[in-house]
């Protein structure tokens, strides 16, 4: 690591990014600089093409966190007269609801328990009970719990239903295939910082060509206002308001790692061997998993809280930080977790070391039963 301070981030992101990732903000940009106009449009065709959308789908970026491109994206796409179906497992579809609240669109919501994934059928059901319903938003990786989504089956219902899927790939994208050459669906949303790589401070959509030319005039806002984004991004190269031109740097370099790494069947597998090593390593330490392994994500994994009354989430996590890794509280309603993340610049030994790490944290503690409490 030649020296380098390296800060292990086991969390769904900001996370882990590479040297040359950080080092490529070592220099200042123009907006109006041809050289950043080519980066920009770099970056836009690296991302459609990753997700399969060559000549059928533009890739926007919006400048914020992942959140913002969320409200970009249903101000701009579900027109004022239409109605979205909210698929809900976790905190992220509640987000999606909220916004959609907030903004002022018809909505209504499918909810599963945090741990059950989607019913396809019953959301053609829905779809075919009401007719006003011209939207559905689902997460693909519900970083809540790390549960995966079948959005292939329910893209196709969706489709066969004639409505329109947005789909939050944002702690999925770049690392779970999702094909949009095979996949109907008209947008879907991810962020700079979680499986790409890149440093936090911009989201994106890649959007189907007809859904971003219907958008117009559709957005309650100026500055999450895709279909102006993009129609400026197209006519002049050159963002609307100031881009955050570091982030962008940055991300151009983790895409050409991500592409070097061999796409996102290279990035996929990394992160499915980090999680591998993580959910056998924490259960020979006594850890439960929160889902079962059929449902979980090589993202990021739950794991219940020990019953051990020594057992104490702060001094654990300090504990960790103070040996440099970073893990994540957990964010289920009703039971009480803790999360680990697998993605970002990490490789084997990291995980391993977060083993050892955890083992001697314990040990100091005095946490010898890490089975949960029954659950009530
Ligand atoms: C991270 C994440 C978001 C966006 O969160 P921000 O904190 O605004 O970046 C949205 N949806 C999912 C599924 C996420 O994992």
């Amino acid at each position: 690591m030649n020296g380098e301070q390296r800060t292990i981030l086991l969390t769904p992101g900001p996370l882990t990014t590479s040297l040359a990732t950080r080092e490529a903000m070592l220099r200042d940009w123009g907006s109006r600089d041809g050289d950043f106009i080519a980066l920009t449009a770099r970056i836009r065709s690296r991302i459609t093409a990753m997700a399969g959308g060559e000549g059928t789908h533009s890739c926007v970026p919006i400048q914020g966190s992942g959140t913002y491109v969320l409200e970009a994206a249903v101000g701009s796409f579900v027109p004022r007269d239409g109605k979205l179906l909210v698929v809900v497992n976790g905190a992220y579809g509640h987000r999606i609801a909220r916004i959609c609240g907030i903004i002022g669109r018809q909505m209504t919501i499918y909810e599963t328990d945090e741990n059950v994934t989607p019913d396809p059928a019953r959301i053609g059901k829905i779809l075919a009970g009401d007719l006003s319903i011209s939207h559905v938003a689902v997460v693909h990786c519900e970083t809540t719990s790390g549960i995966v989504n079948p959005i292939e089956d329910i893209a196709r219902i969706v489709a066969r239903a004639g409505r329109k899927l947005m789909i939050d790939a944002m702690s999925s994208f770049g690392a779970i295939a999702l094909d949009l050459a095979r996949i109907p669906c008209d947008v879907v949303m991810a962020s700079s910082n979680k499986c790409l790589e890149g440093v936090p401070g911009l989201g994106f959509v890649v959007a189907l060509l007809d859904a971003l030319d219907a958008s117009a005039g559709n957005a309650p806002s100026l500055s999450l206002d895709l279909h102006d984004q993009w129609a400026a991004l197209e006519k002049s190269g050159e963002w609307r308001f100031t881009p955050p031109t570091h982030v962008c740097a940055a991300l151009d370099q983790a895409l050409a790692e991500h592409v070097r790494e061999g796409g996102v069947v290279g990035r996929g597998a990394r992160y499915r061997g980090n999680c591998d090593i993580l959910v056998d390593g924490m259960r020979a330490l006594g850890f439960q998993t929160y889902l079962s392994d059929r449902d979980q994500s090589p993202i990021i994994v739950t794991f219940l809280t020990p019953s051990d009354p020594n057992f104490d989430f702060q001094e654990f996590y300090d504990a960790l930080h103070g040996r440099g890794f970073v893990i994540y509280p957990g964010k289920l309603t009703r039971i009480d977790s803790f999360r680990i993340g697998c993605i970002g610049d990490l490789h084997e030994a990291d995980i391993r070391n977060a083993l050892q790490a955890i083992t001697e944290v314990l040990e100091e503690m005095g946490v010898e039963n890490r089975a949960p409490a029954p659950i009530a």
